[in-house]
């Protein structure tokens, strides 16, 4: 009885604490576009809606009846506070949950990817919720115009359609791509580190402030569109996130310079509603240009990660391939070379493996290939570049290791691949043996085919010696005693 008190008071206080929250965010954005509303003037920008949908579109948990609720109650709270008549806060509060309602059922359509904006076509489809949502939005504004202004229909649908339209699309898509909460810490990075690479980061976001600042300065109908090759190059350089970040910035600015009149638009009449609504409907469509191109790159940026794994790993182990070890091999060694430190090469040939596939089958063999790519992966470190040559032959460089060192990891690899019991799909369990040939050269500068061709020889030594075993070789030209190098 009692832990059941508990939990219902827990859970009430779950709903108080959500439609609170609800309430103070929309309060709060109420509160915000009403700042924004210069004397005479209608509110530049309204963000309270496109906040309250974005939020509840991310957080589900918000979308709760109590949610709702303190939604409809902060709206009331902040229009009663600017003395609005009943009829009004009734309308007004009906106008902005009208495009949130519709906005909400439509966008929980869409799948996870479309939602995020991270399909090709999926600021697309946003841009149609958004037109569904700001139209329902201008139907209420229809009969409120009326009602409350004393203007028509047409002009009621019209305006509270554009503004709707203006909003969602600004700051929507920056609430839709909000990166999740990092579990992990994020490596805080050392201020220490800002060179040449960050400046060269940062220019596209300098050419969009420059081109700012142009729209001020030189003015007329067309500052508008100056930053938009900045926005465009904003969004080919950096993350989704952060393009609609910049286009929020964007939109805002320009919304409120014109509400203003710090931007210096000819043949604007700041008083006239058409003009007022045809620069809106502008900075709605400036915004679609960089969000799709952003969106565009997410997916060749996923799609390029992807050919770029697939070009460079083996499909079958996940290893590097033959290709991809020799490119990251090469660079390793001659960086160590350059620092004069030893890298050790490890050449591994699983034993006796024609037998396994001839006894078990192919996909036994198949399934051993795998447990070895495991054990020697569990054995190595981050750095060292692990490959599967072809076939059952793979090989390991251990840049910075010492012989003493890479004796120790390649026995490692060895015992513990001998003693992996490896599970078959029909219930049985194999176990196999590796042997290996290790090469370690100091200091001198022989070339990675070179110490190739020692690792394997000395991996068939190890094969001629009995198999399952570590044997080392030696690049006859490294030995002071025989080639007199000093
Ligand atoms: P040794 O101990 O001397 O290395 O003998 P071995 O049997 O391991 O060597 P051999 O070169 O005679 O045989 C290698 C076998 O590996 C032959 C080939 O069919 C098999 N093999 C190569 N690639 C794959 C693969 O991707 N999957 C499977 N299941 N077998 C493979
Ligand atoms: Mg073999
Ligand atoms: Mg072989």
């Amino acid at each position: 009885m009692a832990s059941g008190a508990n939990f219902s008071a827990k859970a009430w206080a779950g709903h108080f604490t959500i439609a609170c929250l609800v309430l103070l965010l929309v309060l709060g954005a109420c509160l915000l576009g009403i700042m924004t509303r210069p004397m005479g003037h209608l509110a530049a920008l309204w963000p309270a809606n496109a906040l309250l949908l974005g939020l509840l579109v991310r957080y589900p948990r918000l979308a709760s009846p109590a949610g709702w609720l303190g939604a409809v109650a902060g709206y009331v709270l902040a229009d009663s506070m600017t003395g609005g008549s009943a009829l009004q806060t009734l309308l007004l509060t009906l106008a902005n949950l009208a495009g949130v309602v519709v906005g909400y059922l439509l966008l929980r359509r869409l799948g996870d990817d479309q939602r995020r904006l991270r399909t090709p076509y999926s600021v697309l489809y946003l841009a149609l919720v958004i037109v569904a949502a700001s139209s329902a939005a201008g139907l209420v504004g229809a009969i409120a115009e009326p009602l409350l202004f004393g203007g028509s229909a047409i002009s009621g649908w019209s305006f509270w359609f554009v503004t709707e339209l203006v909003n969602f699309m600004a700051i929507l898509p920056a609430l839709l791509t909000l990166p999740e909460w990092p579990k992990r810490p994020v490596e805080r990075r050392r201020a220490a580190q800002w060179g040449r690479n960050e400046l060269l980061k940062a220019l596209p976001a300098v050419s969009l402030l420059l081109s700012g600042c142009a729209a001020l300065v030189i003015g007329g109908p067309g500052a508008i569109v100056f930053p938009v090759p900045a926005l465009l190059w904003c969004a080919l350089s950096y993350s989704l996130f952060s393009t609609a970040l910049l286009t929020l910035g964007y939109s805002g600015w320009i919304l409120v310079s014109i509400s203003y009149g710090s931007l210096p638009l000819a043949m604007l009449d700041m008083n006239s509603r058409p003009m007022l609504l045809s620069l809106r409907l502008g900075v709605s469509m400036v915004a679609f240009a960089p969000l799709t191109v952003a969106s565009v790159m997410v997916t060749r940026n996923a799609l390029l990660e992807r050919m770029q794994f697939m070009a460079s790993h083996d499909q079958l182990s996940g290893l590097l391939n033959r290709w991809a070890f020799y490119e990251s091999a090469t660079q390793l060694l001659a960086k160590y070379q350059r620092n004069g430190r030893p890298t050790a090469l490890l050449m591994l040939d699983i034993d006796h493996f024609k037998r396994v596939n001839d006894t078990y089958g192919h996909v036994a063999g198949d399934i051993a290939l795998k447990s070895f790519a495991r054990v020697a992966s569990d054995c190595v470190r981050g750095d060292d570049a692990l490959a599967r040559l072809g076939g059952e032959e793979f090989a390991v460089l251990l840049p910075g290791c010492s012989q003493e060192q890479a004796q120790i990891i390649a026995e490692r690899i060895r015992a513990s691949f001998s003693g992996t019991e490896i599970e078959l799909d029909d219930g049985r369990s194999i176990s196999c043996s590796v042997s290996i040939g290790l090469i370690v050269v100091e200091q001198s500068s022989h070339t990675l085919e070179r110490m190739l061709q020692a690792a394997d020889e000395a991996l068939y030594c190890a094969k001629r010696l009995g198999r399952n075993r570590v044997e080392n070789g030696w690049i006859l030209e490294s030995l002071p005693a025989v080639t007199g190098e000093a």
